[in-house]
């Protein structure tokens, strides 16, 4: 099985890639931030919580995110494995996707983090705002609340997974073919181990 975590900021490429990845790799793809969108749309109970936070930069809570990944990983049991995008963003959301993969006898395999420069992100989110109509992405002081959340909470989970041997980091700029040629490297360099 092979578990990827697919890291970087808001804006770094991770869904563009993800898509990419599942059908290369057979896996499943889990987008925390989908999952939320797709409930906000279908005005469920989660997605009215969810909104609350999304709208304003903010993390959904570790409990509420931790239960809703626990539920998608058991109706998605596979033998191939997840990318997992956006997820985990905090420890607490790490030490619980251990805990979960543990009752498959499974872990993490590798966290991939996607490095780019905060400003390239702002340019990147806002066009994105524009041809998307994300809420998220329109309102620049939103998208700095955003890397402000990222770099406090969620940029420590690099440290927490390179002190498990399980962290590798790929340039994410360039055309998206380049960055999936990375990407690929690096999967197959730890598929192989
Ligand atoms: P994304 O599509 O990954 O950029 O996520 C959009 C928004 O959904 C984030 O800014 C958060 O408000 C929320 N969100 C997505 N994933 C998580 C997560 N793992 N933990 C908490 N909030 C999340």
């Amino acid at each position: 099985m092979l578990n990827i975590i697919l890291f970087g900021p808001p804006g770094a490429g991770k869904g563009t890639q993800s898509a990419r990845l599942i059908e290369k790799y057979g896996l499943v793809h889990l987008s925390t931030g989908d999952v939320f969108r797709y409930n906000i749309k279908n005005q469920t109970e989660l997605g009215v919580l969810a909104k609350s936070f999304i709208d304003k930069g903010q993390l959904v809570p570790d409990e509420v995110t931790n239960h809703m990944v626990k539920d998608f990983i058991a109706r998605n049991n596979n033998d191939k494995g997840f990318i997992f995008d956006g997820y985990p963003r905090t420890i607490a959301q790490g030490e619980n996707l251990d805990r979960v993969l543990e009752e498959y006898q499974a872990n993490v395999t590798s966290m991939i983090a996607l490095e780019v420069d905060e400003d390239e992100l702002v340019i990147r989110l806002l066009e994105r705002g524009k041809s998307r109509g994300r809420a998220d992405d329109q309102d620049e002081a939103i998208i700095r609340n955003r890397f402000k959340v990222y770099n406090d909470e969620t940029s420590p989970l690099a440290n927490f997974y390179a002190t498990k041997g399980k962290f590798i980091a790929v340039k994410g700029k360039g055309s998206i073919d380049e960055i999936f040629q990375n990407l690929c490297k690096a999967i197959d360099g730890v598929s192989q181990l």
